[in-house]
């Protein structure tokens, strides 16, 4: 990272100069002049001995008057937040009073106060209420929050509990301590889902979901989600919730996904609105688990919150962790972990190899917005992983037991989380530290050695360098392996392998015959597997490994094997692969989403980051041609089989969004996209128009835009749907993430210019840009055509958002990964976005960064 003046270190961390006691909140609700009146109990922190000056941080505030213990004061302001010199304050407590104005309807960026569609609403992580009022905004000030709204609106919500409401105002309490990312109000013409849960210990709980009029019979799912995550927290965790009521409201601009406040948790809409017609299986599957994260929070990272946002992934990472788990229990575990990991290379893996790495830990940032990563998320939940499986299921729970017991009600550290463990299992975790100081993927070579009986594995790790960590040691790797023997028996079960060392062997006695190894199940450690092993030894696994993550795991990396082949020596799609994928599509003993998963061909980013890391240079449309290429073979070698798998995975049954039809429509969807290869889209063309759900409707679409079809399906489709915006942002990123890599970026420009193109909307800017960013092969386009429409957009819409424009400036992560003219492309588009004028320090930050690659 470059060295801003500006970085926040980790190791500068104190303690606030004082404690807050109780907050006191009105809101005088107003589109261009909203009144926020705070009152505010301090005490000097004993943590902080001597006499300090009151520090409080406010932007963009507007203030109206200030008092301390009631008397007038003048304190001093700056573009950050005001200062009282410790000789205008009292010894002991003391009360602030301020009230400041501010206008919620100019609120582009999302965060603060500000409007959607008439609503009010508030995101406040990291740092939004800042924009609120004057305060010191930071995790480890935990308070107590009392709120008053007034407004001529019907539904006014806040955290905590209602304790009193009339015409046009309404009051809350919220009894828990909360640091004041977690502050949240929504206020607007709202209708509610209601049910009620009783938790273990017998408390009833209202339960609302609260969205615009009309949209109320879209809940049902998120709601069903919602119960199934307060039950299983209460069966697995034995975490109760701890309030009466408990609200989630929809909003149509939303930066993020959702956000945990307490007792009100906000969501980005298309993560709560579902049904059978407008939602597609995916979109199920995604919001019970938004839906359970969010809930999950209530006690990682609401009863246990951060220190300081160095610590974010103690919250996520663990709570990304715990909504897999959950996800795992609801659905198929093999599936979810398969869809879990692919995720992690594609994001993860990614950025741990390119100039935005950083330890899931990091050390300093400039702006917090910007480490909402997947590093932070994806691997931080590996790391959580590792550690269950280092400890054991027992070890695990009783960690987990002891880190509730001891921190609830706290701002705890990494520190405080790895000697809960430490306590609790007598482990030293020093090495284990490492995987949240050091980033960067690991490593892992295996050779192996078969001599007189006895079975060697030897593992090599190595930690490559990256941005401001040259050299690393070794990390502790828990390696699950198992071993099975020529004939396709298992014959050592899994076991876990504990790597220390940078080299290190492992032996197995008492066997009759050379095993086959199947190592690293269940993807046991966010590592990289560099092992050359023949394609029959792969095809061998997919056909006989036990454990379901490694049976999938040869398929892929023969999968990749081959495309490799195919685009840096223009070999033929090896028919080896080509026969081994035909058992497995047709085996009818296998659960069809795990069959699905194995049809989905590697995808175009993932295969440039893997040529890339054996030191060539990846050419997007060589990989492209080459993933057609296998598909078109695909489909000719499971020929008539293919007709009569999706022929027969038609039960006729009515929908429902359950994990074991949404396999069977994934499988189906899969099948279709290889049928219309070959039959020019006649089948997909009946299958759109018959489509019972937006599963089917998308599936159809999609295989017919794959062949350049479609056209006349993509009008019918903005015809049924041009009303829901949701279902629209899928129409937009349909046609560019499936355009002719030569087109996609005309495409793209051609669809912002629709009127319905609102850009200043997060998730239509996605669908639309982040579309063109991740058709890899379109983004990469020699022409640099791609690559000046996105720093176009970023540049337009960084003033108005400047998190939403950061975030997707990670399109531009990988470009040291290419050709010396895509490499000078990418890096003129870059500097292009620096130079432009008024640049937010978001997005200044990300691509100072990513230009120090080279
Ligand atoms: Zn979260």
């Amino acid at each position: 990272m470059s060295d801003s003046q500006n970085a926040v270190h980790l190791s500068d961390y104190q303690p606030f100069t004082h404690c807050v006691d109780q907050v006191d909140l009105t809101f005088r609700l107003d589109p261009a002049a909203t009144r926020v009146t705070a009152k505010i109990g301090f005490r000097p922190n004993p943590d902080r001995p001597g006499r300090h000056d009151l520090r409080l941080d406010g932007e963009g505030l507007k203030l109206i008057s200030c008092a301390l213990n009631g008397r007038k004061l003048a304190p001093k302001l700056d573009a950050a937040g005001m200062t009282i010199a410790a000789s205008d304050l009292p010894e002991g407590p003391f009360t602030l009073e301020t009230e400041v104005e501010i206008a919620p309807e100019g609120n582009t960026a999302l965060e603060g106060l500000y409007m959607s569609k008439g609503m009010y609403c508030t995101q406040c992580e990291a740092e939004g209420f800042r924009k609120i009022t004057y305060y010191p905004d930071r995790p480890d000030v935990m308070a107590r929050f009392r709120v008053r709204i007034e407004a001529d609106l019907p539904v006014l919500l806040s955290n905590g509990n209602p304790v009193g409401m009339g015409e046009g105002w309404a009051e809350w309490d919220d009894p828990w301590p909360k640091p004041s990312y977690l502050f949240a109000l929504v206020a607007g013409n709202l209708r509610a889902h209601s049910e009620r849960f009783t938790t273990a210990s017998g408390r009833a709980v209202d339960l609302n979901i609260w969205v615009r009029p009309g949209d109320e019979d879209r809940c049902a799912y998120a709601m069903e989600s919602l119960i199934r995550s307060m039950k299983w927290d209460e069966d697995v965790y034995g975490r109760e919730y701890d309030l009466d009521v408990f609200n989630i409201v929809a909003v149509d601009d939303f930066n993020m996904g959702a956000m945990e406040n307490k007792g009100l948790n906000i969501f980005n809409s298309r993560y709560v609105l579902a049904s059978p017609e407008t939602a597609t299986d995916d979109d199920f599957a995604r919001i019970e688990a938004i839906i359970a994260h969010e809930y999950f929070h209530n006690w990682t990272g609401n009863r246990i919150t951060c220190r300081d946002w160095f610590q974010l992934c103690l919250k996520e990472g663990l709570t990304v962790f715990r909504d897999h788990q959950f996800s795992g229990d609801m659905r198929s575990a093999a599936v979810r972990r398969i869809e879990d990991v692919v995720v992690l290379r594609a994001r993860q893996f990614r950025e741990d190899a390119g100039p935005l790495a950083h330890p899931v830990r990091p050390e300093s940032f400039v702006e917090i917005n910007n480490f909402y990563t997947a590093t932070v998320y994806e691997k931080g939940a590996e790391l959580i992983g590792m550690l269950k499986t280092l400890v054991g299921d027992q070890g695990y729970r009783r960690a987990m037991d002891l880190y509730f017991q001891r921190h609830d009600g706290q701002a705890a550290t990494v520190e405080d989380w790895l000697k809960v463990f430490e306590d609790a299992t007598g482990r030293d975790l020093s090495q284990f530290k490492r995987w949240y100081t050091q980033a960067g993927t690991p490593h892992l070579k295996v050779a192996e050695d078969w001599f007189d009986g006895v079975y060697t594995l030897t593992f090599t790790q190595t930690n490559p360098p990256t941005p401001g960590q040259p050299k690393k040691d070794p990390k502790v790797i828990p390696i699950n392996v198992g071993l099975l023997n020529p004939n396709g028996d298992e014959v050592v079960p899994t076991i876990m392998l504990e790597m220390t060392r940078a080299k290190q062997s492992f032996r197995f006695e008492g066997l009759s015959a050379k095993p086959i190894p199947s190592i690293l199940r269940g993807f046991s450690a966010p590592v990289i597997l560099d092992r050359k092993a023949p394609p029959e030894e792969r095809a061998f696994l997919l056909a006989h490994d036990t454990d379901p993550f490694n049976k999938w795991e040869a398929g892929r990396a023969l999968a990749k094997e081959v495309m490799a082949e195919m685009v840096l020596k223009g070999a033929p799609v090896s028919r080896a692969w080509l026969d081994a994928l035909a058992a497995v599509t047709f085996d009818d003993s296998l659960d069809p989403a795990f069959r699905a998963l194995c049809l989905r061909l590697p995808g175009e980013d993932d295969m440039a980051h893997t040529i890339h890391a054996t030191g060539r240079v990846p050419d997007p449309m060589r990989i492209h041609a080459a993933r057609r290429e296998m598909a078109g073979a695909l489909a000719v070698r499971l020929g008539e089989g293919l007709l009569r798998l999706y022929e027969g995975l038609d039960d006729g049954l009515p929908f429902t969004p359950s994990a074991a039809q949404a396999g069977r429509r994934a499988l189906r969807l899969a099948a279709l996209a290889l049928l219309t290869r070959r039959d020019g889209g006649r089948l997909a063309t009946h299958a759109f128009h018959e489509a019972r759900s937006m599963t089917e409707e998308v599936g159809a679409l999609s295989a017919l835009l794959d062949i350049g079809e479609g056209q006349p399906q993509l009008r019918a489709f903005a015809a049924r749907w041009g009303h829901d915006h949701n279902v629209m942002d899928k129409w937009f990123a349909l046609q560019i993430s499936h355009a002719d890599p030569d087109e996609a970026a005309a495409v793209t420009d051609r669809l912002t210019q629709r009127p319905d193109f609102d850009w200043k909307n997060p998730n239509r800017f996605r669908s639309v840009i982040g579309a063109l960013s991740a058709n890899h092969a379109g983004f990469h386009h020699r022409s640099g055509a791609g690559y000046r429409l996105v720093a176009d957009w970023l540049i337009r819409l960084d003033p108005l958002n400047p998190q939403t424009a950061a975030r997707m400036s990670t399109a531009f992560e990988t470009w040291p990964r290419y050709d010396a003219r895509r490499r000078r492309l990418a890096k003129a588009e870059l500097g292009r976005i620096l130079a432009a004028p008024g640049l937010s320090r978001d997005l200044q930050e990300m691509v100072e960064r990513m230009l120090a690659a080279g």
